[in-house]
């Protein structure tokens, strides 16, 4: 569904990403896992078109959307969840949420993307008129990834959704986003959890200064025993 290759960024001299190909299908969730620094949100950002890049080709459902703006990039159907979450604080759930829905392919179906999406996350559905700032990290995650829900995405891009979060509150987050697979949906998953993103990821790719290095099934990357002392802690 989503294809990219020759993905290529630069800051002035600093080439943070260096030819990447990746792919995500339909009903997939993909992990990234790189170290800090190795180029993971700016491979979500260069995909989400907030970030400049060299000739790259990216294809979102056979649509071509590499040289697309990023307001256009969320109307073909692709939707990212930055790191830090990017929500309002001041204003309710309920406002943050209906924002996600001012993409022009998510205003008729509103309602049904808000009865979706609260379906997903049924605890939202008691907090709607509080303040998103008064929520706990892992509610505000929930709001994040709430919003970009509502934009009815085809694919969703998640740059860290659990860091700070309590294991118990990680692991409702990543039961989560099985629910959202399962609702057809694919999912492009940068995370620091290597060992919560394996277990339910169905791909993955290794990323090292700016270029691929490794890639394969989520099992296949479990059992690998340079993944395992990279990112699992495994001696
Ligand atoms: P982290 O896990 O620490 O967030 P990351 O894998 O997401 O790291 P990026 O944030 O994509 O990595 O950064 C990749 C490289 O590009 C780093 O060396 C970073 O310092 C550099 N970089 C990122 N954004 C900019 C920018 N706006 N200007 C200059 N350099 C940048």
């Amino acid at each position: 569904m989503l294809e990219v290759s020759h993905l290529s960024v630069a800051y002035g001299k600093h080439r943070a990403l260096d030819d990447v190909k990746i792919s995500v299908g339909e009903r997939e969730i993909v992990v990234i896992l790189g170290a800090n620094g190795s180029g993971k949100t700016s491979l979500l950002k260069a995909i989400a078109g907030i970030v400049p890049k060299s000739a790259a080709k990216i294809s979102l459902s056979g649509r071509d959307i590499a040289a697309m703006r990023a307001n256009d990039i969320v109307e073909a159907g692709l939707a990212l969840v930055p790191e830090g979450r990017g929500i309002f604080g001041e204003l309710t759930v309920r406002e943050n949420l209906l924002l996600g829905a001012y993409a022009k392919r998510a205003r008729a179906k509103e309602k049904e993307n808000l009865e979706r999406t609260l379906s997903l996350f049924p605890k939202l559905s008691q907090r709607m008129e509080q303040a998103a700032n008064t929520m706990s990290g892992g509610e505000q995650q929930m709001v994040a990834i709430g919003r970009a829900l509502m934009s009815a995405p085809d694919i969703l891009l998640l740059d860290e959704p659990s860091l700070g979060l309590s294991p118990l509150v990680c692991g409702e987050l990543f039961a989560s986003l099985g629910k959202i697979r399962s609702a057809g949906i694919g999912v492009l998953l940068v995370e620091q959890n290597a060992k919560r993103s394996l277990q339910i990821a169905d791909r993955g790719y290794l990323i090292e200064t700016g270029r691929i290095t490794g890639e394969g099934s989520a099992a296949q990357l479990r059992d690998d025993p340079a993944v395992q002392r990279a990112y699992l802690g495994v001696e």
